[in-house]
């Protein structure tokens, strides 16, 4: 590909990436566009998240990089995969990086950062043999996708807590359901089920009403931070709403998964939150399947934590254990209250 774009090209490009409706889509545009690129070999794009993480014992806080590839494949478990080699050496205040050029001005690999948004900080990492011009070229791309991915965030996640927000959960629980309708799920205590899981802290509304809405916010933040220390890579997080979270929790069964909720719980219910001292967390969850309407697996979490809520609050209820299967398993016309 000539290094003179044409005029028709540069259009091209940009109509097929400001056309994408969403994060995702426009992210697999954007790779399938460096593909075409002949003078790229490899191009990756990553999530970065920073985390301030205790070691057990100790006091002080170290900070930790939580790397994700795109896409985040949820069926295959990552933990050993290492990115952080790639990215622990990087200094943070620029926003590219580029090998040691070789004997003839050429670098081997270059990283773009894209910063700003309220989502987590994005990196590309190219590899090929770039000149000075190329690296032009890409960095105007770069500029060019990094504009969408703010925009994109801004729409997909929560400003407070910088999570996904709900437009971005019913897109990914499609996609986890449409998994599931291809690979049906025979044995639930298998290891490979997903779950879905509402989060909804106990009497938040006295929180706002004891300390103020500024306190409650606080809370809020906190809340999301100890969710993204505790869950695991390949799980999805997400805010609701209000003080409402959800966890597709993948890769885990049953068992674990309830192991991972009661866990978290726990977290929540030991941690001294700044001013207002204990909150507790209620979760509802439930199996998520590929048979039945996303919106009805939400229902049945839903259901599960009104259990949960209804039966002292600080626990976790799997919609499994209160509800009566029928033969057609058509579980949304029984009363369960
Ligand atoms: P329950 O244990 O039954 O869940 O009781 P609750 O008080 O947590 O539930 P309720 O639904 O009565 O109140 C939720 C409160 O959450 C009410 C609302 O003021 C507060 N809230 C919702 N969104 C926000 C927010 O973004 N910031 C703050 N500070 N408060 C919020
Ligand atoms: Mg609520
Ligand atoms: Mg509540």
């Amino acid at each position: 590909m000539s290094l003179n774009l044409t005029v028709q090209q540069v259009f091209c490009w940009s109509i097929q990436l400001t056309v994408q409706q969403d994060y995702q889509a426009l992210t697999y545009k954007f790779l399938d566009i460096l593909d075409e690129i002949t003078w790229i070999d490899n191009s990756a794009i990553y999530e970065i998240y920073h985390h301030e993480r205790k070691k057990t014992g100790e006091t002080k806080t170290v900070p930790e990089l939580l790397i994700k590839r795109f896409p985040l494949d949820f069926t295959r478990n990552y933990e050993e995969e290492d990115h952080n080699s790639l990215f622990a050496e990087l200094d943070h205040s620029t926003d590219l990086h580029l090998s040691p050029p070789d004997e003839s001005g050429l670098h081997a690999w270059a990283i773009f950062s894209i910063r700003g948004s309220c989502g987590p900080e994005r990196a590309i990492h190219l590899e090929g043999a770039f000149n000075r011009k190329m690296i032009e070229l890409l960095n105007n791309l770069r500029e060019m996708y990094r504009n969408l991915v703010i925009l994109h965030d801004t729409k997909e996640r929560d400003v407070l807590t910088k999570l996904p927000n709900r437009q971005s959960l019913d897109a990914r629980l499609l996609q986890v359901c449409e998994h599931y309708s291809d690979y049906q799920i025979i044995d639930k205590s298998e290891e490979k089920s997903s779950w879905i899981a509402i989060l909804d802290i106990d009497h938040f509304k006295r929180v706002n009403d004891d300390f103020g809405h500024l306190y409650g916010d606080e809370v809020l933040l906190i809340f999301s931070q100890l969710m993204e220390k505790c869950f695991r890579y390949n799980d999805f997080l997400f805010r609701f709403g209000g003080e409402e979270f959800v966890v597709i929790l993948n890769l885990a069964s049953q068992e674990t998964a309830i192991a991972a909720f009661n866990r978290f719980r726990d977290v929540v219910a030991n941690y001294t939150f700044p001013n207002v001292g204990r909150i507790t967390v209620s979760v509802g969850l439930t199996h998520v399947d590929g048979r039945s309407m996303p919106t009805t697996q939400l229902d049945h979490a839903d259901k599960a934590l009104y259990y949960a809520k209804d039966n002292g609050r600080n626990r976790v209820v799997l919609y499994e254990d209160i509800s009566i299967f029928t033969d057609d398993n058509d579980l949304s016309e029984i009363e369960l209250f």
